[in-house]
């Protein structure tokens, strides 16, 4: 029932943009191993949701792309400002973690890659702007349900015989970050995983389905060849759900989104086990059919409602970088005075040359933190890979009923790490362009989404 003169009927709006790249673009790989692509197995898509409450307008564009920079998403929300009139701080655009397409970061000065990155911005764009052309009269609904089986913490103490050299020659290394499954070394996880499922569907006001995003707290799955372009389980979870919830001819078409939640040390490897060798895609696909299953399922019970408060909160916290000091650089320069080419570095080679781009970093960077409340429901974004651990505490703290945490939001300021985490060591903790932060980062940044989602509560 309408109970505020002010509020009018929700409407909402979808659309999916294509932002497959080129093949020959340098793809991701571990770290500094990167190759081009030879084959696209499945299009890259920014997946855009756009809702309205009459009064505040919000955007939301999830990319399939393992990481973006907050250059790339600044433009993006650049364009969507001056063509719809959404400001940018109602909108939330993030990456979802594949690791078989390009990271969308400045890897390399090459005019094709550059051009990639000013054509994923256009392309974010256009997906907003496109969902925004579409919006219609809707409702809301959302629910939470859990799926633990397809998540473990990654980081395991382990005996000192299976930690991985620390590339730094620092002691006092104690976590390995993905030890041998199944080793007798392990000991224990160093944390928790967040197993919520979170759900926000968007019907039509006749009940059709228009959207639904979903947030998740699993790094990719993997398990593609060489040289191949995919969304990875993101995208084919977003199929399934597109082939179960949309109807054939559907214009404009239904889309699902699947955001990244707090995933920074969970992945999808049980390394209680000796792992089984899979053929390509098999693992990621049966990943993405249970979790969508289990989706499906939680809709069912989902309540809808035409009127709905939307609100957004933003701010930007300015923390200190881990830059190297004068004994770090003088050894990362010694290091790379006898390395090979970008192709062949070793760990403690690549470690060396992260050092090197680090001396280049400002002494603090610019971290943007968002919250939107959507009636009793809220979501908290977060430029990191943040651990599983500060999801389950921005929950927990959050004054809303439902609270889900998104990583790698708004721009790309790599791991973030607790500090009792850094004092363990491990890969997610070595300072790199990927792990980037103070050591107390991961506090500020917890304190600051806490406090977002306070400002929005809703009175009463
Ligand atoms: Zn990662």
């Amino acid at each position: 029932m309408k109970t505020d003169t002010h509020e009018t009927a929700l409407l909402a709006g979808a659309a999916r943009s294509n932002i497959t790249p080129p093949l020959g673009i340098t793809l991701d790989g571990p770290i500094g191993q990167n190759g081009p692509a030879t084959h696209i197995h499945d299009e890259l898509h920014a997946r855009c949701l756009v809702l309205s409450d009459g009064s505040t307008t919000l955007g939301f564009a999830v990319c399939d792309s393992t990481m973006i920079t907050g250059r790339v998403f600044e433009a993006a929300k650049e364009l969507v400002a001056e063509r719809t009139g959404i400001p940018a701080d109602h909108l939330m655009m993030t990456a979802t973690h594949s690791h078989s397409v390009p990271r969308a970061m400045d890897i390399t000065d090459d005019a094709g890659f550059q051009a990639y990155l000013d054509f994923l911005a256009q392309r974010i764009a256009d997906g907003i702007q496109r969902a925004r052309n579409q919006l219609a009269p809707a409702q809301l609904g959302w629910t939470t349900t859990e799926k633990p089986e397809h998540l473990n913490n990654r980081r395991w103490l382990v005996k000192p015989e299976v930690l991985t050299p620390n590339p730094f020659g620092d002691s006092g290394e104690r976590v390995r970050m993905n030890p041998p499954a199944g080793s007798d070394a392990l000991i224990r996880p160093t944390g928790p995983v967040d197993p919520s499922v979170a759900l926000l569907s968007v019907q039509h006001e006749d009940g059709r389905p228009l959207a639904l995003l979903t947030n998740y707290g699993l790094h990719y799955v993997g398990g593609v060849p060489k040289g191949h372009i995919s969304a990875d389980y993101y995208g084919i979870f977003c199929s399934a759900v597109e082939r179960a919830l949309g109807q054939a001819g559907q214009d404009p078409p239904f889309v699902a989104l699947l955001a990244n939640g707090a995933s920074g040390n969970v992945n999808n490897i049980d390394f209680r086990t000796k792992r089984t060798p899979r053929p390509p895609y098999a693992k990621m696909t049966e990943v993405a059919d249970d979790l969508a299953t289990a989706v499906l399922t939680a809709c069912e019970s989902i309540e809808y409602t035409r009127h709905m408060s939307l609100s957004a909160a933003t701010r930007t916290l300015d923390l200190p970088v881990r830059r190297p000091d004068a004994q770090r650089l003088a050894w990362a320069r010694t290091i790379m005075a006898s390395a090979g080419g970008p192709e062949r570095l070793s760990s403690r080679e690549v470690f060396a040359r992260e050092a090197l781009f680090l001396e280049d970093y400002p002494p603090t960077l610019p971290v943007p933190l968002q919250a939107f409340a959507l009636g009793d429901f809220a979501l908290s974004a977060i430029p990191c890979e943040v651990f599983a651990e500060t999801g389950l505490a921005i929950r927990e703290a959050s004054p809303f009923t439902g609270t889900c945490v998104m990583s790698l939001a708004n721009a790309y300021h790599g791991y973030l790490p607790p500090p009792e985490q850094h004092e363990l060591g491990g890969y997610e903790t070595w300072p790199a362009r990927s792990s980037c932060l103070a050591t107390d980062a991961e506090a500020d940044i917890r304190a600051g989404a806490i406090d977002l989602l306070n400002r929005l509560r809703p009175p009463g």
